[in-house]
């Protein structure tokens, strides 16, 4: 590895951790981060503010804008980095210092589930944004009539022994 400061290291392994636009992503893929088009404007104010009558929002010079490799509609980003992150950990300890062992095994173990979780975020989003009559319609009603801890759909996401 060579870092922009003129050291360097040798190493057996190296973990890309730099986020959306991944430097070292790009070294083995020149694939491209899709845009959804699906932007949310986000922003705090004082808790007086809360019950003002107008909404303002502001967008312009200091603007943030967003964007998030897995679609947000699970608000699963940062928990599959997390769920990644211990993973790789406990391939690596368990390895013995087998770098080709320790990613085959998180690979092995990883790709179902965060693919599963990519896969419904983005039927989730679906449902959301439908712009059609029926959609919506349905999707109302079933959450019409859901109890407040019915967590039946996303069961799967948040059961014990992951
Ligand atoms: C407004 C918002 C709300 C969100 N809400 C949720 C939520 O409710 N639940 C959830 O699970 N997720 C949420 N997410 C998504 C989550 O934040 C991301 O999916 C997650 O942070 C991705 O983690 P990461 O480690 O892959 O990348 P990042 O968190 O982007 O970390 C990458 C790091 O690499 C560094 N870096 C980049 N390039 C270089 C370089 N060349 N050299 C050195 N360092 C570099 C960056 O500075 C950064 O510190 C939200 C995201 C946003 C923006």
């Amino acid at each position: 590895m060579s870092f922009a400061d003129g050291t360097g290291l040798h190493c057996q392994g190296v973990v890309g951790a730099d986020g959306l636009w991944s430097r070292t992503r790009a070294l083995i893929s020149d694939d491209q981060p899709i845009c959804s088009e699906s932007v949310a404007y986000r922003g705090t104010l004082p808790a007086r503010q809360a019950d003002a009558d107008d909404e303002l929002i502001w967008i312009g010079p200091g603007k943030h804008l967003v964007q998030y490799p897995m679609l947000q509609y699970l608000a699963q980003g940062a928990c599959q980095a997390i769920e990644d992150a211990e993973c790789l950990a406990r391939h690596l300890a368990g390895q013995n210092g087998d770098f080709g062992e320790a990613f085959a095994g998180y690979q092995a173990e990883r790709i179902g589930r965060t693919a599963q979780v990519q896969t419904v975020a983005r039927a989730w989003g679906e449902v959301w944004h439908a712009d059609d009559l029926i959609v919506p319609a349905l999707r109302d009603r079933v959450f019409a009539r859901r109890a407040a801890d019915d967590h039946t759909d996303l069961d799967w996401l948040y059961q014990e022994g992951l």
